[in-house]
């Protein structure tokens, strides 16, 4: 791979930088999709006058000085390799990775989504009997000086479904048959009640007995009970469990979505956005929202896979295409704040 990349720098060396023609940026993906650019540069914007405004009202500094710097200037210039049918594909940008930025969050989830189908593919290639089942695990709503606490809560009482280390007769069944499991975190903020919501997001990789044998198998009904006794609550948790159709990995891959989604949070009032913001910045540093668990893990491992939440490269996302385009060009374009786009 790394030779790949090289070759390929060298190549890129000799194109020729096209500038200035005033052409507006128009991206498509594979699958004839135009990749939203500018409305993620809209929304990072929105994001950096949400900061600027919370530092104007003295309240407690949310980011220092030169993060908000780079959050500000964000992939505001964009180079783009183009081949001979004018389809492009990102060379370089300039990204924060800030957490709750939306550009580098929409980045990250290109990357989850690539690299989630990598390993299903690659589980499936080596047993296609196995089977997958995505999963959401939810508790009652929170405010928020109790959001932390109640991330922290979920995430462990989650290990006692699925570690082996940790004995919790109810999840006995589950246990026999789990192969591995994706676990994502996610935090929505409820307008209504002013409330927030985390849940984890979770892709379990199980054994094809787990349908076959009607003694594995487990209800609706079960998975309920079996997490309202991990949480050890008195009310019934809402799950939602959903079996994907074996070898689909692009299904597997399209629930894996990056899970802390700042764009909602950037439509409300300024006053409520600040709080909100102020709340999920405190909660979301530098924790992890993403984990893997038995096969994923081992593939992952074994493939060599970034680490999403820490990867700094959120220009390549995806592995094949690398290898696979033809530039014959290389294109400059330029966020432009006046007409809100993108332009050479
Ligand atoms: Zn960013």
């Amino acid at each position: 791979m790394a030779s790949i990349q090289k070759n390929y720098q060298d190549v890129n060396s000799e194109l020729e930088l096209i500038m200035n023609t005033g052409e507006i940026l128009q991206d498509f993906s594979s699958t004839g999709k135009e990749r939203p650019w500018k409305i993620h540069k809209q929304e990072n914007l929105r994001l950096v006058e949400l900061y600027k405004m919370s530092k104007e009202r003295n309240l407690i500094s949310l980011i220092s000085d030169s993060r908000l710097h780079d959050l500000e200037h964000c992939a505001d210039t964009l180079v783009f390799l183009q081949n001979a049918e004018g389809k492009k594909k990102l060379k370089s940008a300039n990204f924060c990775r800030l957490r709750l930025c939306p550009m580098c969050q929409w980045r990250r989830s290109l990357k989850m989504f690539g690299q989630v189908q990598t390993i299903t593919d690659k589980i499936l290639e080596r047993d296609k009997s196995t089977r997958f089942l995505f999963a959401t695990f939810t508790v009652k709503n929170v405010d928020a000086e109790n959001l932390e606490t109640c991330i922290n809560i979920l995430n462990n009482k989650f290990l006692y479904l699925v570690s082996k280390n940790k004995t919790f007769a109810p999840a006995k069944k589950l246990k026999q048959n789990l192969l591995g499991y994706l676990k994502a975190v996610e935090v929505t903020y409820n307008t209504k009640d002013k409330t927030y919501h985390p849940h984890l997001h979770v892709i379990f990789a199980v054994k094809s007995t787990f349908f076959k044998n009607s003694s594995n198998y487990m209800s609706k009904k079960e998975w309920i009970s079996l997490w309202q006794q991990a949480l050890g609550v008195d009310y019934k948790p809402q799950i939602d469990i959903r079996a994907i159709k074996s070898g689909t990995a692009k299904a597997v891959a399209e629930v894996a979505k990056y899970p802390v989604k700042t764009a909602p949070i950037l439509k409300l009032d300024d006053d409520e956005a600040v709080e909100v913001l102020k709340t999920l910045t405190f909660c979301l540093h530098k924790k992890r929202f993403v984990s893997y668990g038995g096969i994923f893990k081992t593939i992952k491992q074994e493939l060599k896979l970034q680490d999403v939440e820490t990867d700094k490269d959120l220009v390549n996302t995806d592995i094949e295409q690398q290898e696979r385009f033809n530039a014959v060009t290389a294109v400059l374009f330029k966020y432009n704040f006046k007409f809100g786009c993108y332009i050479c």
